[in-house]
């Protein structure tokens, strides 16, 4: 498994990491902890950067 894909860069924003659970420090009924879970604004939360061929194609 390679440590690298060109094709797919990681997103600097993130750093490969697009979607973070935020505890808010409140509880549901049953126990569990209530969360907001946010996605990385830059990478749409993919945690890869588009290539520009992507952003040139879909640029109509
Ligand atoms: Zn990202």
């Amino acid at each position: 498994m390679p440590s690298r894909v060109p094709n797919r860069p990681v997103c600097r924003s993130c750093d490969g990491f697009p979607v973070v659970s935020i505890t808010t420090g409140d509880r549901h009924r049953d126990g569990s902890r209530a969360t907001l879970t946010v996605a990385c604004p830059a990478c749409k939360g993919t945690g890869h950067t588009l290539p520009a061929s992507a952003f040139a194609k879909t640029g109509r």
